[in-house]
């Protein structure tokens, strides 16, 4: 190639690599890149532009990165923020749109989720999880870093994007001169958007996916039906990989045990037929973002002569949307998810199997169809896939207790009462929270605004109690040990997933024998923090990996629990009234200076036991 026609990439001053025409020539494919000229047009000249798109139209991908290339766009010299609902999704999303770019990300293409910030002086595009830019917002709620913020997936109505979008209907007025607002959805229900923020205009972007045939059962699945499906589609159906989607960890393990099984039990059949071996990997929010990648990593390419095989990712709802995980043929959807409902009459969660809505059934399908045609089968009739499914899914809003949202609000210089709720809580909720706010003493009587208290808490990104617990911590003289217990609750999902989950009934029983030896009488918290402390010392002996087989410990819970307790040492240390005090473990009162400090912050949950079951 002649230097004249060498194409020079401005980002990295060096030629574009070979990989980057291949995939700019597929981009121009996508149905978005015929319309690109005429929605940047439109941004131009409005300020908040609402782009409903099909999935697969390419907008994730494309918009935002034809934003930050666009002379006029890109002078104000702000980043664009790009935000998505889940870390996964950030993740391959920002991979994506780097590699695109001909870059690597933490330069031009930023990231950042909690756990993760790679972003530095050059980045313009900055792809964030939504959670992570309300944290931003409550630092400084104008978002003047940001010339343009796009926000993707709003139909899901994640409570963060929810906040966002309230946020952003007043930052509409007050930087109408120098913030682009774009709103994306994937559904038609444009016109909630449109009334929302007043002087929007609409962008329609279709086409794209391609075709996903959709397969029910004749009649309702056993608890072996996915199993088979699994089995099926692997013995006949076509090349690709295939995704399940179930409602839990524990049902995941289950299917994977007993798909492993069949696969050994039957070689013959199973292993060696044209498509090659299927090996199967678990995919949930508790991994490791590394055993996560691991995960939706495409096949590797087959030695020469060997059968490239299949890969089978059972995963739960984490990888529903906006991603494309290469190689996807075949979906099964059990269209069942787990749902902590709130209760504000009594108090209460709990934890609820339900029915996914009509909208996130069709998302889940279309993970089949992002790179060529595929197919989808339910799991269950036809007829109960319609009775049965609501067309939406109720927002997470609605759902939760609001306690730390109303935090979030406070810090962006809000009032819960008052903030502009794209989709509205219950009142009761807010009241309740209000109410349980004030008696923790971190909002006034009126419920108007924070106390110097609630400034030092909200700062916190771990649930209320917990935080009111890490910053009376000091007082008890067990700040360390609290830092490791509440970064294990967090990690742990309350204690719930530091185990792995058993798939045997013999498994189960070993672990409820290993807890046993970690369990504290004063029950579930000091147990995890034995368990942590157990595996910190392993680790400063070298023996990390085998503490954690051993014991049957979710290594990538415990790896999470350190990177947070790191993160919340350096939130609390910046503050001057806190310090870090430990505690000597030979003495009597070791464990209950730790229970007093638990006390601390949740002295409104307490129950006392009466007789048997009842509190
Ligand atoms: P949309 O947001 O409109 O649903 P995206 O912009 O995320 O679509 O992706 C558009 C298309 O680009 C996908 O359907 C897929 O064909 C391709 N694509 C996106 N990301 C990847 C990836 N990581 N690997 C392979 N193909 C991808
Ligand atoms: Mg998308």
């Amino acid at each position: 190639m002649s230097s004249s026609n060498m194409e020079i990439n401005p980002f990295t001053k060096k030629a574009y690599s070979a990989n980057f025409f291949v995939l700019r020539n597929l981009a121009q494919t996508l149905p978005v890149s015929q319309r690109l000229p005429q929605l940047l047009s439109t941004i131009k000249t409005s300020n908040v532009v609402i782009v409903v798109g099909e999935t697969g139209s390419g907008t994730t991908t494309q918009l935002p990165k034809a934003i930050v290339l666009d002379d006029e766009l890109k002078k104000s010299g702000k980043k664009l923020a790009l935000t998505q609902n889940r870390r996964l999704a950030a993740q391959l999303i920002a991979a994506r749109i780097a590699e695109e770019m001909d870059t690597q990300i933490g330069n031009v293409v930023g990231l950042k989720h909690r756990g993760r910030d790679s972003i530095n002086q050059s980045t313009i595009l900055e792809v964030i999880t939504d959670g992570s830019l309300v944290e931003v917002a409550k630092n400084d709620p104008s978002l003047p870093a940001y010339g343009v913020i796009v926000i993707d997936e709003a139909h899901q109505h994640t409570v963060a994007t929810d906040l966002l979008l309230g946020l952003l209907k007043e930052l509409a007025t007050k930087r109408n001169d120098d913030l682009k607002i774009i709103i994306m959805s994937a559904t038609t229900d444009a016109g909630l958007f449109l009334n929302f923020f007043p002087g929007s205009v609409l962008e329609t972007v279709s086409g794209g996916e391609h075709k996903v045939l959709v397969q029910y059962l004749a009649e309702p699945p056993d608890e072996n039906t996915i199993v088979e499906t699994i089995l099926q589609v692997h013995l006949i159906g076509r090349a690709g990989n295939i995704l399940v989607f179930v409602s839990g960890v524990g049902e995941m393990m289950r299917i994977i045990k007993k798909v492993e099984k069949a696969l050994s039990g039957d070689k013959a059949r199973f292993g060696e037929h044209e498509i090659g071996p299927l090996t199967c990997w678990p995919l949930h929010a508790t991994l490791s973002l590394e055993a996560q990648d691991d995960a939706i990593d495409s096949v590797p390419p087959a030695p020469r002569g060997e059968l490239i095989g299949r890969k089978l990712l059972v995963s739960t709802n984490i990888a529903e949307t906006s991603v494309t995980l290469t190689g996807v043929t075949h979906v099964i959807d059990s269209c069942k998810v787990k749902s902590k409902i709130w209760n504000p009459c009594d108090e209460s969660w709990c934890l609820r199997e339900l029915w996914v809505s009509k909208a996130v059934a069709r998302q889940r399908a279309g993970r089949a169809g992002r790179t060529r045609e595929g197919n989808v089968y339910r799991m269950c009739t036809e007829g109960g896939f319609h009775e049965a499914l609501l067309e939406h899914s109720v927002p997470a809003i609605k759902e939760g207790d609001m306690l730390s949202e109303c935090l979030d609000i406070f810090k962006m210089g809000r009032s819960p009462l008052t903030f502009p709720y794209i989709v509205a809580p219950a009142t009761e909720t807010i009241g309740k929270a209000l109410s349980i706010l004030f008696q923790l003493g971190l909002v006034d009587a009126r419920g108007q605004d924070l106390t110097a208290r609630g400034q030092d808490i909200a700062r916190l990104p771990v649930n209320v109690y917990s935080a009111v617990v890490l910053l009376e911590s000091p007082e008890y003289g067990c700040s360390d040990e609290m830092l490791s217990l509440i970064s294990m609750m967090e990690a742990s999902d309350g204690g719930i997933d530091v185990f792995i989950k058993p798939s045997t009934p013999d498994e189960k029983a070993e672990i409820r024998r290993i807890r046993k030896t970690f369990c504290h009488v004063s029950g579930d918290h000091l147990t995890l923090f034995n368990i942590y402390m157990s595996w910190r010392q392993a680790c400063n002996e070298n023996t990390a990996d085998d503490f954690v087989k051993k014991n049957k410990l979710n290594a990538g819970v415990l790896r999470t629990a350190d990177r947070t307790r790191l993160q919340l040492f350096r939130m609390l240390i910046s503050n001057e009234k806190w310090e870090l005090l430990y505690m000597d473990s030979s003495k009597p009162d070791y464990y209950l200076a730790m229970l007093k400090a638990l006390a601390a912050g949740n002295y409104l949950r307490v129950a006392k036991r009466t007789e048997g079951r009842t509190y």
